[in-house]
């Protein structure tokens, strides 16, 4: 087994010698193994590629010379591998840059032999480049998405593929299109040196990839990684070149943020209106909206004329889907009507998939979009803090969903962030809520992050300052970072606030005073998302 992970990497070569080229994967759980040997400022791929070697005892490997973190995991393996070779890949592909590639391939080829101690056989190689040849399609299918950036986790590229009605197609580091023109057999591998080097361009190489790209798709959805300029640097450039639909996400290699990333995917989808929810025939009777969040799950029912007949707000708990049933429940007792009243249900929030009863899934983004635009139709950003993360969503006129941003990397600004910081003030959450009045001292806490802002908390206790101050100043922290989001995608309102800290009277004046802008605050800013999926329901089914 050879591992590799470029795809100018000359897997056929591998084979031609008898033996399985398989592409290192780069998910892992943690980057413990990895961190014990490289810098932890080296890119999360290079640490997902490094624990995946160690775990599945990977003991030849061949990379390219990429970038610097690659010849960093180079240096790392040097040591440790029984084989491991980089090769020098050229950025271009002009004759030259052929000619240096071609003696690189040469060189490998040399240097396994020697490894293994057998010959190579260029009859294999032939038939294996006529095998892979004869696969060739690349049938352009009139809709795709483009996936650009960097190498997404392969469950990640899966359940995109499941969750679009479009074609994906993967551009990243993932070599899918591999195809080879060898126009003449007597010179086999410089005709495959030019072929690999002719594959579509990577980000490292010198051409202007955007020509690439150039046609029609649907969207395109940009990967960036921790601690990669590369990618980022390209974002931009790309961005600004494209006038569709842009996605950009930023993954580490670990499962800790793939729901978080599965949700922004899915939005996307809906904004861009990719997957349109299948019309049924219009029907009278009751619709339910179920957001199954991280804090609460909260249930709305409406009529046929989209009156709000009922809801319900419960804590969620540890068991998402008894939490679900539960709210269903009381809010069904409160319409006084039975579940085969019910016409459509639709689910949200970030337990919508463990929800059986539901007829559809829908995001939160796109169901705080329509229960807040449903409520004041003057509304262009939605302002949503819930309890694990905060969003923020821009809309169009019409209501629609056009663009958004999600804090989902840590607690910082969000409800877990005030609630962790009641607990250090002694005070409870509801209590912590109501103060917002005048301060005597205006002090700032000067960390984001939960943990170190907890330190800064303590420490201001120990100063004897007055409890009403600090709280007033966590609420200040709570504010910069929800208007920090609002800056992100561009300030515009009117705005409204919606989650469970727009309950928090403290925090909504301290957004108003950064944004200088009134807010408007629903009667019940917590189920909005529910009353958007309860909307998303009516309209499935009579839109
Ligand atoms: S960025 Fe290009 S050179 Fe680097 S691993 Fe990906 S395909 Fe290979
Ligand atoms: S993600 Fe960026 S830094 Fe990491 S290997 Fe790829 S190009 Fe290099």
């Amino acid at each position: 087994m050879v591992g590799y992970v470029c795809k100018y990497t000359p897997v056929e070569i591998i084979e031609a010698f008898g033996e399985k080229p398989v592409r290192i994967e780069s998910g892992c759980k943690s980057y413990e193994r990895a961190e014990a040997l490289l810098h932890t400022n080296t890119c999360s791929f290079v640490k997902g590629v490094l624990e995946n070697i160690i775990e599945n005892n990977i003991e030849e490997v061949i990379l390219t010379s990429c970038c610097d973190s690659i010849k960093r995991l180079y240096d790392v393996l040097k040591e440790r591998l029984k084989f491991i070779y980089i090769l020098d890949l050229p950025r271009k592909k002009d004759t030259f840059a052929v000619d240096v590639f071609y003696k690189e391939i040469i060189k490998f080829i040399d240097a396994y032999k020697a490894f293994k101690n057998k010959g190579f056989a260029i009859e294999n190689f032939l038939k294996i480049l006529e095998d892979k040849s004869s696969f060739r399609k690349m049938q352009e299918p009139s809709e795709s998405i483009a996936i650009l950036g960097a190498r997404l986790k392969d469950d990640v590229v899966e359940k995109i593929k499941n969750s679009c009605s479009v074609n994906i197609i993967n551009f990243t580091c993932t070599g899918e299109d591999r195809i080879f023109n060898i126009e003449s057999e007597d010179n086999l591998l410089k005709g495959y040196a030019a072929s690999l080097l002719n594959l579509t361009p990577c980000m490292r190489m010198a051409e202007d990839r955007s020509k690439f790209f150039n046609k029609d798709f649907k969207g395109i959805i940009y990967n960036t990684i921790k601690f990669c300029d590369y990618y980022s640097y390209e974002y931009a450039e790309m961005k600004s070149q494209f006038n569709i639909p842009f996605l950009k996400i930023e993954t580490d290699y670990t499962d800790s943020n793939s729901g978080q990333i599965l949700t922004r995917i899915a939005a996307f989808f809906e904004a861009t209106d990719i997957k349109k929810m299948e019309q049924k025939k219009a029907k009278k009777g009751y619709f339910a909206g179920i957001d199954s969040g991280s804090t609460s799950t909260n249930v709305v029912i409406i009529d046929e004329n989209k009156n709000i007949i009922s809801y319900s707000i419960i804590p969620t708990g540890p068991k998402a889907l008894e939490s679900a049933f539960k709210a269903f429940e009381i809010a069904l007792n409160n319409a006084g009507i039975k579940e085969k009243d019910i016409t459509s249900i639709v689910a949200t929030g970030y337990g919508r998939v463990s929800i059986p009863f539901a007829d559809k899934m829908v995001t939160e983004i796109t169901c705080h979009g329509k229960g807040a635009f449903f409520i004041d139709n003057r509304v262009r950003t939605v302002i949503d803090i819930g309890g694990q993360d905060s969003k923020v969503i821009r809309l169009d006129e019409s209501g629609n969903v056009i663009d958004f941003v999600m804090n989902d990397k840590c607690s910082a600004g969000t409800g877990r962030f005030l609630e962790v910081m009641s607990r250090t003030l002694g005070i409870s959450i509801n209590e912590m809520a109501k103060v917002h009045a005048e301060v005597k001292e205006n002090i700032t806490i000067t960390s984001m992050c939960t943990v170190f802002a907890e330190s800064e908390v303590i420490s201001l206790i120990a100063q004897n300052k007055d409890q009403r101050d600090i709280i007033h100043a966590l609420n200040k922290s709570v504010a910069s970072k929800a208007v920090s989001l609002v800056d992100r995608i561009g300030r515009k309102g009117k705005y409204m606030m919606t989650g469970g800290v727009a309950k928090n009277q403290g925090v909504v004046s301290a957004i108003e005073s950064k944004l200088g802008e009134k807010l408007v605050i629903p009667a019940e800013p917590q189920i909005i998302g529910a009353l958007g999926a309860a909307l998303i329901a009516f309209e499935g089914t009579n839109g």
